[in-house]
C-alpha cells in the first residue's frame, strides 16, 4: 500500500516506523524542517512522561529498551508544601512499576532514524498539507518555494496534531460528532539548571500542589528540570513586573525561587506568552478505506493525566494490529478502529479534565493531595 502520513511530530514518527517495518510504501509529509541536528526545542513540552500504553506501542517496533535507555525512571511523587517541605509517595512500592521522563525531541528524533530505516518510508520536511480530497485520497501540499504539489495515496493517516487539517477535510465529507473545548487555565515552562540538580530528590516527579495552580519537575538528562507552571490565564497576566513575579513565587512556591534562580524565573516570564490548553473529541475517525486521523488530531487532552501521546502511540499498536493482523478489508480495518478506539480515547480525555477539576477545586484535601495529582502518567 502506498501510504501517506501528515504530521511527523511523536504519533507520525512511529506510524511511519509501525507501517514501515510492515514493508509499505510510507511518506510522511512535515511542515516544519528536519529536528534532527538542529538545537531547536520545537514542541508543547521538552519533556514527556511516558507510561505503559506508550512502552507497549515502542515495545512492538523494538525501540522500548533504546529508549529506555535515555529516559530517567521516576518512581514517586515529591510532594513539595507551601512550607518549603517535602515529601515522597511511591508509586508502586511492591511491583516497582514507574513512569519515565523522556526528551521529545530526543524521541522524536530517534523515531524519525528508525523510520528511515527502513529503505520504503520517505520524509519529506517543509512541506505542508494544504487540503484533502478524502475520496481520490488526494493531498495538496505547499513546498518551500511556495508552489503546491499533488500526491496521491492509497491511505492518509492524519497525524497533524490538535489542530489537524486532515480532520478539518474529513468533517467536511462525512458527519463527524466533534468538541473543542480550551480550559481557563494555561502553561509556563520554566527551567532548573544542571548546577541545582543536585537540591532535587532524583528519581521523582515534583508536584507543588496549591489548589487553583500548581507546579510540576521532570527531569532531563543533562541535569536540569523542566518545570511547568499551570494556572488561570488570567493570573498569568497579573506578573508582569519583577516584584510582582517573584513576590507571587516566594508566597506559594519559596523553595522554587532558588531552585530556578530568581533572575532566570523573571527572565523566562517576561520573554514568554503562557500557553492554551485544548481538550478535543471526535468520532468517527476515518472516512471509508482513504484517511484515518490518529493521536491529538483524534482526541487531543489537557495533559493532566500526562496520557497524550501515550494514548497516541497506543492508537499506532491499534491501528497496525487492525491493518495486519487480521483478514479485514483496509475499510474495515478503518472502521473498527473508530469503532474500538472512541471510547477509550474520550474517557481519556474525560479523566485527564476530570483531574484538572479535582486539581483546581480540592487540591487542599488531605487525600487528594495523596490520591489525585497530576502524575497519573
Ligand atoms: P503533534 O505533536 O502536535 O505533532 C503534529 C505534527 O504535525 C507537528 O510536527 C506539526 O508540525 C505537523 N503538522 C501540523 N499541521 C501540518 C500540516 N498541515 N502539514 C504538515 N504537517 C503538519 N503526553 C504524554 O503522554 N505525557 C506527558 O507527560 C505529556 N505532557 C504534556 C505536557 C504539556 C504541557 C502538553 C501541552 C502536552 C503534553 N502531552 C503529554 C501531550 C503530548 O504532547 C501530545 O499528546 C503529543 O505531542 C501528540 O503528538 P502528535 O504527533 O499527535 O501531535
Amino acid at each position: 500500500m502506498k501510504i501517506i502520513i501528515i504530521g511527523g511530530g511523536l504519533v507520525g514518527s512511529l506510524a511511519a516506523v509501525f507501517l514501515g517495518q510492515k514493508g509499505h510504501e510510507v511518506h510522511l509529509y512535515e511542515y516544519r524542517q528536519d529536528p534532527r541536528g538542529t538545537t531547536l526545542n520545537e514542541g508543547r513540552s521538552i519533556n514527556l512522561a511516558l507510561s505503559m500504553r506508550g512502552r507497549t506501542a515502542l515495545r512492538a517496533v523494538g525501540l522500548e529498551k533504546i529508549v529506555l535507555q535515555k529516559a530517567i525512571p521516576m518512581d514517586g511523587r515529591m510532594i513539595h508544601k507551601t512550607d518549603g517541605t517535602t515529601s515522597s509517595i511511591t508509586y508502586d512500592p511492591v511491583l516497582k512499576n514507574c513512569i519515565y521522563s523522556v526528551g521529545r525531541k530526543h524521541l522524536n528524533e530517534l523515531l524519525l532514524d528508525e523510520a528511515e530505516n527502513s529503505p520504503n518510508v520517505h520524509l519529506h520536511f517543509g512541506k505542508k498539507l494544504l487540503k484533502v480530497n478524502v475520496s481520490s485520497g488526494t493531498i495538496t501540499l505547499k513546498v518551500p518555494d511556495g508552489a503546491t504539489e499533488e500526491v496521491k495515496g492509497d491511505l492518509i493517516i492524519g497525524a497533524d496534531g490538535a489542530h489537524s487539517a486532515v480532520r478539518r477535510d474529513l468533517m467536511k465529507a462525512t458527519p463527524v460528532t466533534f468538541s473543542q473545548t480550551y480550559i481557563d487555565h494555561g502553561y509556563l515552562e520554566l527551567s532548573i539548571p544542571p548546577e541545582n540538580n543536585h537540591m532535587m530528590a532524583p528519581n521523582h516527579l515534583h508536584i507543588w500542589p496549591r489548589g487553583k495552580f500548581m507546579m510540576i519537575a521532570l527531569p532531563n538528562l543533562d541535569g536540569s528540570w523542566t518545570v511547568t507552571l499551570f494556572m488561570p490565564l488570567s493570573s498569568f497576566t497579573t506578573l508582569r513586573a519583577t516584584k510582582d513575579i517573584l513576590g507571587f513565587f516566594q508566597t506559594h512556591f519559596s523553595d522554587a525561587v532558588e531552585l530556578i534562580g530568581a533572575d532566570r524565573l523573571v527572565r523566562t516570564f517576561m520573554a514568554n506568552e503562557a500557553s492554551h490548553l485544548v481538550s478535543i473529541k471526535c468520532s468517527k475517525y476515518h472516512y471509508g478505506s482513504k484517511v484515518v486521523i490518529i493521536g491529538d488530531a483524534a482526541h487531543a487532552m489537557v495533559p493532566f493525566f500526562g496520557q497524550g501521546m501515550n494514548a497516541g502511540f497506543e492508537d499506532c499498536t491499534i491501528l497496525n494490529d487492525l491493518l495486519h493482523n487480521h483478514d479485514y478489508s483496509v475499510n474495515r480495518a478503518l472502521e473498527l478502529f473508530s469503532i474500538k478506539r472512541n471510547p477509550d480515547a474520550e474517557a481519556i480525555c474525560d479523566l485527564a479534565m476530570y483531574n484538572y477539576i479535582e486539581m483546581r477545586d480540592l487540591v487542599n484535601r488531605k487525600s487528594f493531595i495523596i490520591r489525585k495529582t497530576v502524575d497519573n502518567m
